[in-house]
Order: structure tokens, then sequence, then C-alpha cells
């Protein structure tokens, strides 16, 4: 019989993990909490898996983040992103590579990517038990008992934790990897949502919910700019969402952790200077000066947010004529649509959260092997540890990354001494 390797989760990592120490000669069980395994690459990107990005390099880890981002670099050295896209090319996945580097299956499916994951696993004989959900792991002799939620104990030789995070646990993350690493004798470092909308505190946010546009967001704290990102963004009814929020989400959830006001400003005009916007305000109030000041700004922000942009640049009198309005109200005015600042008040709940940052400690783990340094024969993968990335396909490359690794090294293990 094959010594055992069981992998707790079928998501990316485990996937992954899988293959690769099925390849390597070990026998492999996945156990899956969900009725099937790969839930969440359907999900990603929109339905069409955007499965890693050609601008994530060795040595440059600007997209990736937690508390020793060269541990990360260790393990994404070991299975490049180069190295990813020859894998699913040669298990048929076709990419092409978007803007900002964002890798796809040509055929745009999400599905793709997992059925060619699932048929690979099938092929190599990894058994799949699904609707099973790992409560405990013990060390049992020079094995380990793995027992589920029905009580069923199941036995490996090694054992990989790719249980996920806390994002998204409708597509199977529920947090509960967390409990089996600190059962084990793991530190967690406390876990927050990414990727996530920002919850704002502003009175009027029901009435402009929906409004749209292309500008800048920069989140602050303590005086200093942490981070800004410029493209779509969309007002809702609890703040703000969008791609450059999602973004920017991470620290500003990150400063409310360190008990720091993480502010929110927007730019509604970045392709002008405040000089030139200012200008242009100017210029509507020449052409209508004896029509309403409301009315001016039709046609140049989105009607809904007239009267609150007015109001917010503390312009009261919403139906004087433009004539009638100072020199120094029309600055107001330019400077709230170039700076509109909120105060950030949270994000929306795990369920909205693409990832999860914080999670296992890397202090606990092998940086070249991802097996625990308090137990050894177990391994993690994914998400579940403190590590994340940003939006782009740099989560996915560190499931992948980290999949390979511990797969790899699990496997490779069974045999040392023999
Ligand atoms: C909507 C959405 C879109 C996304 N889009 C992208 C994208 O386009 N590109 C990108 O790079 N990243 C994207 N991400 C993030 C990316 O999907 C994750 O970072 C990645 O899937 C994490 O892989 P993982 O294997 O660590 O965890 P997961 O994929 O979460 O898999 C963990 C698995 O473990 C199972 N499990 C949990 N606990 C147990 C247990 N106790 N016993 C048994 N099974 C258990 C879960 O059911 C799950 O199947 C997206 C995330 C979401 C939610």
């Amino acid at each position: 019989m094959r010594d055992k390797i069981a992998i707790i989760g079928g998501g990316a990592s485990g996937m992954l993990a899988a293959i690769i120490a099925s390849r390597n000669g070990a026998g492999v069980t996945i156990y899956e909490r969900m009725n099937r395994i790969g839930r969440k690459i359907l999900a990603t990107g929109n339905g069409r898996c955007n499965l890693t990005n050609i601008n994530l390099k060795p040595d440059d880890l600007q997209y990736i983040h937690g508390n020793d981002i060269e541990f990360a670099n260790h393990i994404l050295k070991q299975f490049t992103v180069e190295e990813t896209i020859i894998f699913f090319e040669s298990l048929g996945i076709a990419h092409k590579v978007e803007e900002d580097g964002k890798v796809f299956p040509m055929s745009d499916q999400a599905s793709s990517v997992s059925d060619v994951l699932r048929y690979e696993l099938g092929k190599l004989g990894v058994e799949i038990i699904c609707d099973t959900e790992i409560k405990k792991i013990n060390k049992s002799g020079d094995r380990f008992k793995i027992i589920d939620n029905s009580g069923i104990e199941y036995f490996a030789n090694r054992v990989i934790i790719a249980t996920g995070g806390k994002s998204s646990p409708n597509l199977g993350s529920n947090g509960s990897g967390y409990k089996l690493a600190k059962q084990l004798g793991h530190s967690i470092i406390k876990p927050f949502p990414s990727l996530v909308q920002l919850r704002l505190e502003a009175p009027f946010l029901k009435a402009v919910k929906g409004v749209k546009f292309d500008g800048i967001a920069s989140i602050s704290a303590d005086g200093h700019i942490l981070k800004k990102e410029e493209g779509e963004i969309l007002f809702t009814d609890y703040g703000i969402s969008g791609p450059p929020i999602l973004q920017l989400s991470r620290v500003a959830i990150e400063a409310i952790e360190n008990n720091k006001q993480p502010m929110l400003e927007v730019d509604m005009f970045p392709n002008h200077s405040y000089e030139r916007l200012l200008d242009l305000i100017n210029l509507r109030f020449s052409y209508q000066y004896d029509g309403p000041l409301d009315f001016s700004f039709v046609g140049l922000i989105n009607k809904r947010l007239i009267p609150i942009v007015l109001k917010e640049s503390r312009i009261y009198d919403v139906n004087r004529i433009c004539s009638e309005v100072s020199d120094k109200e029309i600055e107001q005015i330019t400077k709230l649509l170039k700076c509109w600042r909120f105060k950030v008040i949270g994000s929306q709940s795990w369920m909205h959260s693409q990832v999860t940052a914080g999670g296992v400690n890397l202090k606990d783990i092998c940086p070249n092997t991802l097996e625990s340094k308090i137990v050894p024969d177990i391994y993690f993968a994914g998400e579940l540890l403190d590590i994340d990335g940003d939006c782009g396909g740099f989560n996915l490359q560190w499931a992948w990354s980290s999949g390979y690794v511990a797969g790899t090294h699990a496997s490779l293990s069974l045999y040392k001494g023999n």
C-alpha cells in the first residue's frame, strides 16, 4: 500500500498539492466539506478565472501582503508564474494575457480550469471524499488520525491543511482551518477581510446609491496616504465599491485593526488639475450666469450627486442664480470634487470579501517546504497562511505555488531515509 497524504480542502491549493504529490508516487486523498471540489474557482474572475499575473516577478512582491513577504518569495520562486502557465497549458488551458498582466484561460470559463484539475486528479487516481468537514487531526503513533464531522476516522502519514481563509464561506472556506491549526499548536495572526467593499460614514449614501464615476481613490491614516488606486468607483447604500476600492480595502481595514481612523479621499476629476477644474466651473457659471446654481452642474456630474456635492461644499441655498455664487464658494465646490473625504468605518462582511488577510503565523512554518515547525509531517498551503495578494490573479498564484511546494515536500518526505 502507498503511503498516504491527506489533503484537507479541495480548493485551488489543495488540488494543486494533490496532483503534485500523486505524480510523485504518493497515495492521496482529498477531504472536502462541500459537495464538490473547486467550488471557489468557478466564481473567480467573474466566472473567467484570472489564474495568475505576468507582472508578479521573483523578488518583486509589491502585489503580495502579509507579515513575512520574504517567506512568500521563497514559495513563489519554487513554482513561478511561467511554470504555472506551462502547468495549465499542459493540462489543456490555453492562456491569454489581458490588461495589467492578468492571465485568463482562452475559453474565458473558470469552469475549464476546475475541469482540467479534476480530470487530472481522476487520471492520477486521487481519492476525493466530499461532504466531509474535518474537525480534528491527532498524531497517532507515526500516523495522523483525521476525524470528520460524523466522527469517522481516517489515517494518513502526512497531512496538508489547505482549507482557505474565511472569505466567501458560501464557497466552502468557513475558517475551520484556523481551528485545526490552533488545535495542533499553531498561532494565528488575526484574520480580516480584504478585497472587499468599504462602509463609509455619510448621511446621504442612500440618495447616491448606484452612482458610478471614473476617479482616483486613496486611503490615508495619521495624515499619510497609504495607497492610491484609479478606476470605476461606485457609491452604494452602505458606502463605496468598485475595483479601486477593493484594492484599497486591505490598508483601510488593517488601519482599523490597528486602532487608526482611515479616511477615503476621492478625486472625481482625475484628468483635471484643481486649477483646470476651477476654470471649467467658472466658465460654466459665466455661460449660465442667470441660471440656477444646481442646473449649472447638469452634464458635468451625475444629477443625483449635485444637491449632495453642493451641501457637502457648505452651499445650502441651491436655488440661487450662478452670478450670486462667490469665488470662495466655487473654490469649495472644486475642492470637494477633487478631494472628497469620507470616514471609513469598516467593510462589508466575510461573505463579500474575496480574500482573507492574516492567518496561520508564518513563524510556525518552514519557509522552504511549508512543513509545520510545531508538528512535523503537517504541511500548510493557500490562503489559510498569513499571505494574501492584490486583485489580479495574485491570490490564485499564491494558492498554486504554495500547493505545489506543500505537495512536493510532503510527498518527497515519504521517501526520505527509505
Ligand atoms: C468571488 C471570488 C473571486 C475571486 N477571483 C479571483 C481571481 O480571479 N484571481 C485570483 O487570483 N484570486 C481570486 N479569488 C481569490 C482566490 O479564489 C483564493 O485566494 C483561492 O481560491 C484560495 O485557494 P485555497 O485553496 O487556499 O482556498 P479555497 O479555494 O477557499 O479552498 C479551500 C477549500 O477547503 C474546503 N474546506 C474548508 N475547511 C474544510 C474542512 N475543515 N474540511 C474539509 N474541507 C474544508 C473548502 O470547502 C474549500 O473548498 C477570488 C475569490 C472570490 C471569493
